[in-house]
């Protein structure tokens, strides 16, 4: 990792008034200082009104988990993001596994998304990874490549700049299964080169975060590679304790 890490949980459809001032009052209770690890939370935007006056001033960022492809009209249920800016989100995620498949979104559906949350200034956070079948036909890095594509051909480099990727293999998430740290970084380094491509002054600086089965005790063997800059983690945000514990690993 070089830099400041970033680690994000993501609460998925989880939490609930009582539960998230708890769990949030368990993540400010540690000092999170300006030059050390950006911590933020990905949660339900049903909560975002109450999540953002709990952290307001804090240090603690938080984010939505999804935003519409479109800027408004007549897409009923779906939460635009100039809605979500009005919340100050500061990020949201794009194209979560659970959403590919739940959802059927499409690479073209995460760019339009990515495009949104860029014009409204939210940083997305785009999530790409190979399903089980994809990672044993050794099928990983064209799966990655196809992700990638819209996004490489229709981004500036300057919209590279205030882009998250979150590389999560798909049998890695909710299974407590977490990739090799030798095999996520050798995805990282192929997902910078890929944009490096596209954007050689802000590959660098890009950060690649590693999603899937992140926990307290895999955390530093992650943090300890050179294309691993943070972490996006699921099921072990929901205990303060331990989301705490990984968020210091990436100090
Ligand atoms: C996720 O949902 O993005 C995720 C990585 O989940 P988990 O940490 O539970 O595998």
């Amino acid at each position: 990792m070089s830099g400041r890490g970033l680690v994000i949980g993501n609460w998925k459809m989880n939490g609930s008034k009582a539960e998230n001032e708890s769990l949030l009052s368990g993540l400010l209770a540690e000092t999170w200082s300006a030059e050390d690890v950006q911590v933020g939370v990905a949660v339900p935007s049903i909560y975002l009104a109450q999540v953002s006056q709990l952290l307001n001033g804090a240090s603690v960022q938080y984010g939505a988990q999804d935003v519409s492809a479109h800027a408004s009209g007549a897409f009923t249920g779906e939460i635009s993001a100039l809605m979500l800016k009005e919340f100050n989100v500061g990020f949201t995620l794009v194209g979560h596994s659970e959403r590919r498949t739940y959802h059927h979104e499409t690479d073209n559906t995460v760019l339009e998304k990515t495009k949104q949350a860029l014009a409204h200034g939210i940083r997305p956070v785009i999530c790409v990874g190979e399903t089980l079948q994809q990672y044993e036909a050794q099928e990983t890095e064209s799966v990655i490549s196809r992700q990638l594509h819209p996004l490489c051909d229709a981004l500036t480099a300057s919209e590279w700049a205030n882009v998250v990727i979150a590389y999560e293999p798909v049998w890695a998430i909710g299974t407590g299964k977490v990739a090799t740290p030798d095999y996520a970084q050798k995805i990282h380094k192929y997902i910078r080169d890929t944009i490096r491509n596209v954007a050689f002054e802000t590959a660098n600086g890009l950060k690649i975060l590693y999603g899937g089965s992140v926990k307290s005790e895999n955390a530093a063997q992650l943090r300890a590679m050179p294309d691993i800059d943070g972490a996006l983690v699921g099921g072990a945000s929901l205990k303060a304790e331990e989301f705490v514990k990984i968020c210091r690993n990436f100090r």
